[in-house]
């Protein structure tokens, strides 16, 4: 029933992303769903649309260097995923003959890629029959099919199974279910103010039809950005991204006051491969 509704709603009214037109490669969908993971469409649609352009299959970016990556990324945070992209992208390229493999357990070898990258690329690269289950999804099934007001903490197997039930027989039709769902929570079933009225599925909506109780159950835990580690080891990328060469330790110092946690997080840095350190003690982005 709700994929019914949802199907044709998708069809009509789904965004005019890149990544969504007819011509982008599972290549460009596996790029896209890294990029996404944590970072809004707005931020990065330009740096998808230059990223393709630069290295159109997984080939051209494995032989890239490593610094070319990180800055490419540029400020889409989280850069451990530009390293796993270029991991994943190595990989592909050595042992798929350069084509992203369309099977869920094969992409989920991939380095970087987990569960839920492995069934989007399925779905929205190849149209194939997968359940895809973000914040987004696991938001629209607890209200639509539970009747309440929040997902709560993740539960993987019972929210896949849940998904899985909506989802069509056919490939092709499951494939335009899962991103509706997806499609439906982040622009009219969002979590602070959903738009009932203009929500194809609101004459099916058990939430809806409760009277849209408020939610009291367990809530995730919300992370704040401002002096946390993450936020730190975004200033320390800034600076070695920003320049042609090598820096000198002052230069790092400069952007954050606290000692301790600056050199924590440059330690995390240069531990994760994301930054390197020269003979002359100097940081750079690594070759
Ligand atoms: S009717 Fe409202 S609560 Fe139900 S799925 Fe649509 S937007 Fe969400």
């Amino acid at each position: 029933m709700l994929a019914e509704l949802i199907s044709p709603w998708f069809r009509a009214q789904a965004r005019d992303l890149p990544w969504r037109r007819p011509e982008t490669t599972p290549w460009g969908v596996l790029v896209s769903e890294f990029m996404l993971q944590q970072t809004p469409v707005a931020r990065v649609e330009p740096v998808w649309l230059d990223w393709m352009a630069r290295w159109p299959v997984p080939s051209a970016l494995a032989a890239a260097p490593r610094a070319d990556v990180l800055r490419a990324w540029g400020k889409l945070g989280y850069p451990r995923r530009a390293i796993r992209l270029h991991d994943a992208a190595a990989a592909i390229a050595a042992q798929h003959g350069d084509t992203v493999p369309s099977d869920v357990e094969a992409l989920e070898a991939l380095p970087g890629v987990g569960s839920y990258t492995a069934r989007a690329v399925a779905a929205f690269g190849f149209g194939l029959r997968a359940a895809v289950v973000d914040t987004n999804v696991r938001r629209v099934v607890a209200r639509a099919v539970h009747g309440q007001g929040d997902a709560g903490p993740a539960r993987t197997r019972a929210d896949l199974a849940d998904v899985d039930a909506l989802l069509p027989r056919a490939d092709a039709e499951a494939a335009v279910v899962s991103a509706g769902l997806m499609e439906l929570g982040a622009v009219v079933c969002t979590a602070r103010s959903p738009r009932c009225a203009d929500c194809p599925v609101a004459a099916a909506c058990a939430w809806v039809a409760a009277g849209r109780p408020a939610y009291d159950g367990p809530r995730r835990p919300v992370q704040g950005f401002a002096g946390t580690d993450r936020q730190v080891r975004g200033k320390l990328m800034d600076v070695l991204r920003g320049a042609h060469g090598p820096v000198e330790r002052s230069a790092l110092d400069a952007v954050w006051s606290d000692a301790g946690q600056r050199d924590r997080c440059l330690h995390s840095l240069l531990v994760d491969g994301l930054a390197e350190q020269t003979d002359d003690g100097r940081f750079a982005l690594p070759a």
